[in-house]
């Protein structure tokens, strides 16, 4: 009998042992019983039998599901730090870890898939006679190219396109076993040309030759448009040359086609594509592929660096600042810092990339520790896009917009060119509220004024998504006088459409555009010149570029100047030099212009003055005098209830089991009220534990953990541990 150590997909931070008549190899997944269930782990290690108490007690294994691990080695280790690092249950790391699929117990083999093929007569076909069915045209294209999975195709470009086209007998559908030939890339098959790289990308370029087969984290710090995607494109030739597979991972919005396309392009392999919106199959077949080393690229989000590997050769991470690498509940993981550990295992090296770094990643850069690239021209002789700041003091304002900014704006309309208009909020208004008495509409459950959305009619809250009808009269005072507070898209779009009846615009925010292909084609779009207004938030900043925009304006910035959280400042710049790095190109050079009421204020001056690289410095000099991240380690320790009395004092005794009276460091603060104070009905409130190194810190809450988990009220609050949060 061996005694085998499995970790079980609950929330409980340990390992489980079960029996079995053989040895497993550590990986593999295994059926066990858990109370009354059958649950599916994974097998971590073997037991020895003087460490297994209660041996009589130990439950056999039900079931062995794979021949060979799902978990490899490298894998195995990233899961050991997880949760060792993030302090979480060992079986709930293994379950994400793993695609949905196999977490279900489904086969981890390939196994026949409907897949569409183009027809002979479908290559034939003519563009013009599916004119009047651009679905089924774009459909066919893209068979065209590759065979595609059925369900795929279906979702990607509807049902009954699908069907018409079989109905056509211009694609057909058969059952076929995936068969995975390693990828093959001749260099000297040039598919696309490569432009020569300038003196700064080949300085780079030589740089990342020289790291192949080390661990070795780069960071390449270079400004919007210089050419950051062509070092990488460069950069990753030889190893593809050499077998090696590379995982460039990216922001979720950041995932465009034309992304995707360019690597697609220049190598002509197979890329595969990880994202939120695929289905299951589809994940696991991408997960099937890059194991079995037929993807030469994997480009994909957060979780695409669980993906297993033949042979990886290096770990891109592009826009490496970018807030959603980050995840925020269940399992609170940094891909970024996750990706330095998988390539340290790997022994292979790490670039990140990024115009406007995270103070973590400069930092590390600054001190030596990180190989620092640097390319600090725009490629193709494009001119920086000039910043400037509009003082909004005392100027009339027509929905949200001065009069200054309008004159502008009217110069650039008047030259035929396009305009970018960011606003932090979508919606109408970000408040309605009582002309008379003053009082604001808020959702009950969070505490939180509503938003106004117009288009709609009906208010909602951006919290907990709950919505109501916009009501008639003050709940004060009766009076029936309700206006709105504040400027979001909906309400500029209006502005606008009043302001320059003659400029067709388009509004770019969740609301306006859901799905990918929305947001595909209203860019395309864009870049055709169709609208000249573009009336957007955050996804505006994100990746793309649209060389006809000649003005950037930003219509409020001030609220990050105030903000209790001491990343706001960092997060501002960042957003505004990534949306002045989104305008204009070599012949129609950019402005952009930010309308504040504080145009003095040191922060804009300094960013709007000296670029993002002379601010983040700045800021890590502000940083390291206030004794902040990365200076030093933080760990926050959140807790929620409906009873905001049971909140606090769960936190006050874990503070004090924390940090047993007498004793300084590290140093635990609070419970203080978290920046969303109270969330679907819910109060929250967190501790924030620090201190100078990051080993005692950990070491700390590792001790403290049995006991926090003991406290009777544990179980009443629902509690987390949040490492190195990034978000309070
Ligand atoms: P980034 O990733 O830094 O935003 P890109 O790699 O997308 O920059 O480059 C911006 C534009 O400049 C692209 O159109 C790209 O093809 C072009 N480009 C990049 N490097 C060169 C080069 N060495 N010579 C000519 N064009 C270049
Ligand atoms: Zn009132
Ligand atoms: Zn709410």
């Amino acid at each position: 009998m061996v005694f085998i150590q499995v970790a079980v997909p609950v929330p409980i931070r340990q390992l489980f042992t079960y029996q079995h008549a053989v040895a497993l190899p550590s990986g593999v997944r295994v059926a066990v019983p858990f109370g009354p269930r059958s649950l599916i782990g994974v097998v971590v290690a073997q037991q020895n039998e003087a460490d297994v108490e209660n041996i009589n007690k130990i439950k056999p294994i039900e079931k062995v599901i794979d021949d060979t691990p799902v978990i490899d080695g490298v894998l195995m280790k990233m899961a050991q730090w997880l949760w060792q690092y993030y302090h979480h249950a060992p079986g709930e790391v293994l379950h994400a870890m793993l695609p949905v699929l196999l977490r279900k117990g489904e086969s981890a083999q390939p196994s026949k898939q409907a897949y569409l093929f183009a027809t002979e007569d479908g290559y034939m076909c003519e563009q013009a006679k599916l004119q009047r069915a651009p679905k089924q045209l774009a459909c066919l294209d893209a068979l065209k190219k590759s065979p595609m999975i059925a369900t795929e195709a279906r979702k990607a470009f509807s049902p009954t396109g699908v069907k018409a086209l079989i109905e056509k007998g211009l694609v057909e559908m058969k059952e076929v076993m995936p068969s995975f030939t390693p990828f093959d890339y001749v260099s000297h098959l040039k598919v696309s040309a490569t432009p020569v790289p300038d003196k700064e990308q080949a300085v780079a370029i030589a740089a990342l030759n020289q790291q192949h087969h080390r661990f070795v984290i780069s960071l390449l710090e270079g400004v919007t448009g210089s050419g950051k995607t062509e070092v990488y494109l460069q950069a990753i030739a030889p190893l593809l040359a050499a077998k090696q597979q590379v995982l460039i991972l990216v922001p979720e919005i950041g995932l465009t086609p034309q992304t995707v396309a360019r690597f697609e392009k220049r190598f002509s392999i197979a890329v595969g594509v990880l994202h939120s919106q695929l289905t299951d199959s589809a994940r696991l077949l991408v997960w099937q592929r890059a194991k079995a080393g037929e993807l030469g690229i994997i480009i994909g989000t957060r979780s695409a660096i669980f993906t297993p590997f033949k042979a990886l050769g290096m770990i891109i991470v592009d826009e490496e600042h970018d807030e959603s690498f980050k995840q925020q509940d269940g399992l609170r993981y940094h891909a970024r810092d996750l990706a330095a550990v998988r390539a340290k295992e790997e022994n292979i090296p790490l670039l990140l990339g990024s115009a406007t770094p995270a103070l973590e990643t400069l930092n590390n850069a600054l001190s030596g520790r990180y190989t620092h690239l640097q390319l600090t021209q725009r490629a193709g002789g494009a001119q920086r896009t000039q910043q400037h700041l509009l003082d909004a003091r005392d100027q009339p304002v027509h929905y949200g917009i001065t009069e200054g900014m309008l004159t502008l704006m009217r110069q650039h309309v008047n030259a035929g060119n396009q305009i970018l208009v960011f606003v932090n909020r979508r919606g109408y208004a970000p408040a309605m509220l009582c002309h008379h008495c003053g009082e604001t509409v808020t959702c009950k459950r969070c505490d939180k004024p509503y938003t106004v959305h117009k288009s709609q009619n009906r208010l909602q809250c951006h919290h907990c998504a709950a919505t109501r009808a916009i009501p008639r009269h003050c709940e004060v005072c009766h009076s029936t006088e309700l206006v709105t507070a504040g400027t979001g898209t909906e309400q500029v779009e209006k502005g606008l459409e009043t302001l320059f009846p003659d400029a067709k615009q388009v509004r770019i925010d969740s609301d306006t555009i859901r799905g990918k292909d929305k947001l595909h084609t209203t860019l395309d779009a864009i870049n055709n010149r169709e609208y000249q207004l573009l009336v957007g938030t955050q996804i505006l900043s994100k990746g793309h570029h649209f060389p006809h925009v000649t003005l950037v304006v930003v219509l409020d910035c001030d609220g990050a100047l105030f903000s209790a959280d001491f990343r706001a400042a960092e997060k501002l710049a960042q957003l505004v030099t990534q949306l002045a790095g989104r305008a204009g190109r070599a012949s129609k050079p950019g402005e952009m212009w930010l309308q504040t009421h504080n145009p003095h204020h040191p922060l804009l001056q300094d960013l709007v003055n000296n670029g993002y690289a002379h601010f983040a410095r700045h800021a890590l000099m502000e940083r390291k005098a206030a004794g902040l991240p990365p200076y030093i380690s933080q760990i926050v320790i959140r807790a929620e209830a409906t009873d905001s009395a049971l909140v606090f004092r769960f936190l006050q005794q874990c503070k004090h089991i924390l940090m047993p009276s007498g004793s300084t460091s590290p140093s635990v603060a609070g419970p203080f009220p978290c920046l969303m104070e109270k969330r679907q009905g819910r109060y929250r409130f967190m501790l924030v534990c620090s201190n100078e190194k990051r080993g005692p810190l950990h070491h700390g809450l590792r001790v403290a953990l049995p006991y926090m988990q003991a406290l009777p009220d544990a179980a009443k609050v629902r509690w987390s541990v949040d490492i190195d949060p990034t978000d309070f």
